[in-house]
């Protein structure tokens, strides 16, 4: 459709219509025809006529009750008629690809001026590339998947597998080899932890919690022990599918009766009479992806203690959606085993061995929720700084309130401590092997998700208070802030509670 051709009108001009039935208001430097709309007005005509918003320029009063993506709406932009003559809009609205202008809305490494010993300018150009990526094909997905409970669409996996994402948020590894990462951006050589951790912050911003985990949470858990565990024969018929997001993995250890207690698991493998094959029993809860997965990489009791299984979506395998307060973007399944026949090569490690494996995943799952939890933080300092800068209470905006100031100055040093410790911990990653990541990052990491999703309920409770009625709003200014406290919790309970 072609763009409707807009006048210039002097804030003289726009004066003149000030009428119920000739009605137009100024925002942001945009003339806006309500004449037809008033009464659709969802607060009613009388703030558009008792409060002497018509004829006159209104950005305060909008901007005090609304998020400017309102004003991009389709059905909002048709009422735009004209602009005012030698003025500019100061306003912007979500900038695609862009860096944030608002303070501690970006990492430091990401803010003009400042210096960091971590990040090269190969890092700055797969960030600036991810996010354009983010920006343009994850976050209108999201938004629209969040509300509808459906799985991210496919369209968005085929996407991330042109580019390589699925690959590339296993970290760095032999699975990269061969590949073109971010249309040639990173070398798989190159490629380490801190790239990782760029694209894992990248994706959270969108803001939306169950989409986030649908966007193959189970893939970034339940896969690296195929990759680090797995048999070469096993790897080669199931990871090409999973890592051009054809096929979906998911990690199932946690059952009703053991969630933290991961000892304590009672699903059961026993071998067959030939030895060829297990026969699994038992039930999984709370499985990330797993209402759609087609592979579950399995916790089961052996006779020689745990071990690690790879089944495969067939008979015998039933899962059920399990609704929980976030989106059922998320998949989040109840997974029943029926006598499930699966190769004796499909084990994952030592025979026995299951704790292992299970215990040295943690490690990256963790972090990558670190990772996740840093970066959600920061959005609620943006969103906190927003608000609080165009919101007026008692004359004057909500920012100039020591209280409302102090809250947002708590929520950047939790969310600047919680970044360092992280960058800290990604270098050691870059210096160490699997193995010794296991052995010597189990504690730190552990200690820093406990730090992380502390701060990041601290944080989330202060964001409601500075919203006041609208950061429990599930729609408008306060969405996202809505839907960050009531999600918030989610990090502190996975990957093994605390
Ligand atoms: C959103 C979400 C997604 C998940 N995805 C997956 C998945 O994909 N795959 C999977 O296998 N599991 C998954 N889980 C399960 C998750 O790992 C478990 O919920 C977690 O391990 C805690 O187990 P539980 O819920 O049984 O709590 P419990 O073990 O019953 O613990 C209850 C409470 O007691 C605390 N607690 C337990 N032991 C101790 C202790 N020794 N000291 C102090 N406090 C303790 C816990 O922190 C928790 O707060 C997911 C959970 C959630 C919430």
């Amino acid at each position: 459709m072609a763009e409707k051709e807009l006048k210039e009108f002097t804030l003289e001009e726009v004066a003149q219509h000030n009428k119920p039935g000739d009605l137009w208001v100024v925002i942001d430097s945009k003339v806006y025809n309500l004449t037809r709309f008033k009464d659709l007005h969802p607060g009613g005509i009388a703030v558009l006529i008792d409060k002497g918003v018509a004829g006159k320029v209104a950005t305060d009063a909008f901007y005090g009750l609304h998020r400017h993506e309102v004003l991009e709406r389709p059905q909002y932009k048709r009422l735009q008629i004209g602009t005012i003559k030698a003025q500019k809009s100061v306003i912007f609205g979500r900038r695609i690809g862009e860096l944030s202008q608002v303070p501690y809305a970006e990492p430091t490494w990401l803010s003009p001026g400042y210096h960091s010993p971590y990040y090269s300018d190969n890092h700055r150009q797969l960030q600036k590339a991810v996010r354009l990526f983010v920006d343009e094909v994850v976050y209108p997905d999201a938004q629209l998947r969040e509300e509808d409970g459906k799985r991210p669409s496919q369209v968005v996996f085929d996407k991330m597998a042109d580019v390589n994402l699925h690959a590339m948020r296993l970290g760095p590894g032999k699975h990269l080899k061969g590949r073109v990462l971010m249309g040639g951006i990173v070398k798989p050589e190159e490629f380490d932890y801190f790239h990782e951790l760029i694209i894992t912050q990248e994706l959270v911003r969108c803001g939306a919690r169950g989409y986030g985990d649908g966007m193959l949470g189970g893939q970034v858990i339940g896969l690296p022990p195929v990759l680090n565990f797995g048999s070469p024969e096993l790897q080669a018929r199931i990871v090409p599918d999973i890592l051009a997001g054809k096929k979906f993995i998911c990690l199932a250890i946690s059952e009703a009766a053991a969630g933290s207690d991961v000892m304590g698991l009672q699903t059961t493998a026993v071998l067959s009479e030939d030895g060829k094959e297990w026969i699994l029993n038992g039930t999984k809860k709370w499985i990330t992806n797993g209402t759609f997965a087609d592979y579950f990489t399995v916790g089961c009791r052996t006779d020689d203690g745990l071990t690690v299984i790879l089944v495969e979506c067939g008979p015998g395998v039933e899962t059920r959606q399990i609704k929980t307060s976030y989106s059922t973007a998320a998949g989040t399944a109840y997974i029943t085993f029926d006598n499930v026949r699966v190769p004796i090569g499909n084990t994952l490690g030592e025979v026995g061995g299951g704790i292992f494996v299970i215990l040295s995943n943690f490690n990256h799952e963790r972090w990558v929720m670190c990772c996740s939890s840093a970066r959600a933080q920061r959005t609620m300092i943006e969103e906190c700084l927003k608000w609080a800068t165009q919101r007026k209470a008692f004359g004057k905006p909500l920012v100039s309130q020591p209280v409302i100031r102090a809250k947002i100055a708590a929520m950047i040093e939790r969310t600047e401590s919680v970044q360092s410790w992280l960058e800290n911990i990604t270098y050691q990653m870059t210096h160490m092997t699997y193995k010794q990541q296991s052995q010597k990052l189990a504690g730190p990491i552990a200690f820093l998700k406990s730090y992380s999703t502390r701060c990041a309920q601290d944080t989330a409770r202060d964001a409601v208070q500075v919203f006041g009625g609208r950061g429990i709003t599930k729609t408008g200014m306060g969405k996202f802030v809505e839907h960050y406290y009531r999600t918030v919790t989610f990090d502190s309970l996975l990957g093994g509670g605390k």
